[in-house]
């Protein structure tokens, strides 16, 4: 565990730099990133960068301060009727297009329907991208699952066959460390575990030992998570995204009526299946929730052995939040202050992101956690 004077003082050392991240993580950059994702699960409309060594998920916008010249960040400002341009000192490097993209299946499905590169060695996937929960007064209304698919950028079911090929060459052409499989809801008991199950089988058995992680909604049978684990996923993300009961209802209507009962018996059996810190969740900052409340809550979680991973609420076109709420993005001082706390629970845990073996928390693009060495 580490000592807390020598956290604080790297802290402050990096206070400035961490501003600033939190502040490109909401306001973005101006850039044409080889790398990017468009709709989809997750944090999306974003490229993917190393910033000040780090891999990086940023929000691309026209309107942002922020671009990259002669690969460092730069902030530009009117300043009557000129530009002030600050370079911020922060190296940052776009993560150049993989290899395996340019590949297709037998059947000519390319690769890159089938999974994404995240950050700068992360292999992703949504196996089933179709969600039991997408009749408008159901969905989470920050979620785009089905817009990829939609946009045809995407297959709607990925088979373990398919997805077997696809680590195969990402880890041989790419250098691919570690892979994300998420799924959509189905309505079988499981929720679309087994499938999950099925398709880490068929990765782990053409890549040894490559470390898979599996983000499912808890899966009904608990019994579920040791089929996960024997089939070969090394840490699992049980996604939450808030703790709070009317922020719930409001923003996830269908994943809301699973109550947080059973989101906890799912933590803690996942935490004696995976073990401590390989099992994670999403908690987002921006759906309205009390900061300290999300505080003592992500707190709670690491006494538990689970990993809060704390990210902004990213306003997607496409979604319900947007096209119909018009929410926008958290404020850069809140995002910046429950990271902070967060990270320094997590510290005083001994829980690190970069300790987990596979998923998001070990990959750490979306959050600012990381640079806060949580
Ligand atoms: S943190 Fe998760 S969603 Fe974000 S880039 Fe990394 S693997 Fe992808």
């Amino acid at each position: 565990m580490s000592c807390p004077d020598a956290i604080g003082a790297e802290d402050r050392a990096t206070a400035g730099t961490v501003s600033t991240r939190v502040d490109v993580a909401i306001r973005g950059v101006r850039l044409a990133a080889p790398v990017r994702r468009t709709g989809g699960a997750g944090p999306s409309d974003d490229g993917h960068v190393v910033l000040g060594g780090l891999a990086t998920a940023l929000p691309l916008r026209s309107d942002s301060p922020y671009l990259v010249r002669e690969g460092r960040l730069v902030r530009e400002d009117p300043l009557g009727a000129l530009l002030e341009v600050t370079d911020l000192g922060i190296e940052v490097e776009p993560v150049q297009r993989p290899r395996f993209y340019d590949l297709a299946t037998t059947d000519g499905i390319p690769y890159e329907k089938i999974a994404k590169l995240h950050g700068r060695d992360v292999l992703a996937t949504t196996v089933v991208q179709t969600c039991s929960r997408y009749a408008p007064e159901d969905r989470c209304r920050f979620c785009a699952i089905e817009s990829s698919l939609e946009s045809g950028s995407t297959i709607a079911v990925k088979t373990p066959a398919m997805l077997a090929e696809v680590a195969e060459a990402a880890v041989r052409l790419d250098g691919v460390k570690h892979v994300v499989m998420t799924t959509g809801t189905s309505t079988a008991p499981d929720r679309g575990a087994r499938h999950l199950a099925r398709c880490v089988r068929a990765v782990t058995e053409a890549v040894p030992g490559l470390p898979v992680q599996v983000q499912c909604e808890p899966p009904g049978d608990l019994a579920t998570l040791t089929e996960l684990k024997d089939a070969g996923a090394s840490s699992i993300g049980i996604h939450v995204e808030s703790l709070d009961e009317a922020v719930r209802r409001r923003w996830m209507p269908g994943k809301s009526t699973v109550p947080m009962a059973e989101y906890r018996a799912a933590w803690t059996e996942a935490v004696r299946v995976f073990g401590r810190n390989q099992v994670s969740t999403y908690l987002l900052v921006g759906l309205g929730e009390d900061p300290d409340e999300l505080v003592a809550g992500a707190e709670d979680l690491v006494e538990l052995g689970v990993y809060p991973f704390v990210v902004p609420f990213r306003p997607l076109a496409g979604t319900l939040a947007v096209d119909v709420d018009g929410a926008g993005a958290p404020g850069a001082a809140v995002l910046e202050d429950v990271s902070r706390r967060v990270a320094k629970a997590l510290r005083a845990g001994g829980m690190r992101g970069a300790d987990q073996m596979a998923g998001c928390a070990a990959c750490g693009a979306c959050s600012v956690l990381q640079n806060l060495n949580g």
